[in-house]
């Protein structure tokens, strides 16, 4: 692979790390990563996942086959850009959490005490490792339920139909929103998303007076497509790999969007192979 000087930015969850992903695959992603690393890149992770989860799942099995100095190459937003990660002069993570954007706590307790009523707790819990925001997830294997809910997408509609209602009674519509994924329900300030978390990405090479000559943005969720579109607005050239299901993303027909053979870290991993 050519010495080069791009960056890529990858979403978490369907991306870089799924539920019973096999390893061998994984450490392969770690791999592609590493190269490009070694060659001068710099990689951003962009997700509403927390710091313990990203750290865990991705950071320390990263700092494990990387020497110290190319974790300065590595700029992590968890919480869709409500916590920063990066690594300071002794390779140590430095992690700031943006308290601006925390979900007020009045509100959040309301909320929990929706999520632990009867109808709601045997489909879903609280994410306890959210600092910022607040995300409700679906529970694993809530099979025999007693809830008058037939599934996991029908609690999920009715809960953020009484979150919606919370949120404009404590006057916050204009500050908070809910986003409401597969898998999860997320409550968060306004201000956040992937083009934030992009915005910080963007400031965090600045600051290592490293402009990209090209920048690779992957994304399996509609959303990760304001990554692109944020990188484009700042005159970044930009290339967006989507790895989600077709159907689920329509985009105008566009040379810089990328639709890999496979999906999911399969997908990723197909691009980055081919492109070495
Ligand atoms: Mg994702």
């Amino acid at each position: 692979m050519k010495k080069n000087k791009d960056a890529y930015i990858f979403d978490v969850d369907g991306v870089l790390f799924e539920r019973n992903q096999e390893k061998i695959a994984f450490d392969e992603l770690l791999i592609e990563i590493k190269k490009r690393l070694e060659n001068g890149c710099f990689i951003g992770l962009n997700t509403g996942r927390s710091f313990t989860f990203v750290s865990e799942e991705i950071l320390i099995p990263l700092e494990k086959i990387l020497s110290k100095e190319l974790l300065k190459q590595i700029f992590v937003s968890c919480e869709k850009g409500a916590i920063d990660v990066s690594y300071n002069l002794n390779c140590d993570k430095k992690i700031k959490l943006h308290k601006n954007l925390t979900i007020p706590r009045e509100i959040k307790e309301k909320i929990e005490n929706l999520v632990e009523m009867k109808k709601y707790n045997s489909w879903m819990f609280v994410d306890q490792s959210k600092k910022i925001m607040l995300t409700i997830e679906e529970l694993p294997n809530a099979l025999e339920n007693k809830s008058i809910f037939k599934n996991f997408q029908e609690a999920q509609l009715s809960i953020a139909k009484e979150i919606k209602q919370l949120i404009f009674d404590n006057n916050l519509s204009n500050k908070i929103r809910i986003d409401s994924t597969r898998i999860a329900i997320d409550i968060e300030s306004k201000k956040s998303g992937k083009a934030f978390a992009t915005r910080k990405f963007i400031k965090y090479l600045k600051t290592k007076n490293f402009t990209p000559l090209k920048t690779f943005c992957f994304g399996d969720s509609p959303s990760d497509y304001e990554m692109h579109q944020e990188l484009e607005k700042n005159n970044i050239e930009s290339s967006f790999i989507f790895v989600g299901s077709p159907k689920n993303f329509i985009f105008e027909k566009n040379k810089n969007i990328i639709f890999p053979k496979k999906q999911l870290t399969a997908g990723v991993l197909e691009f980055l192979k081919k492109e070495n």
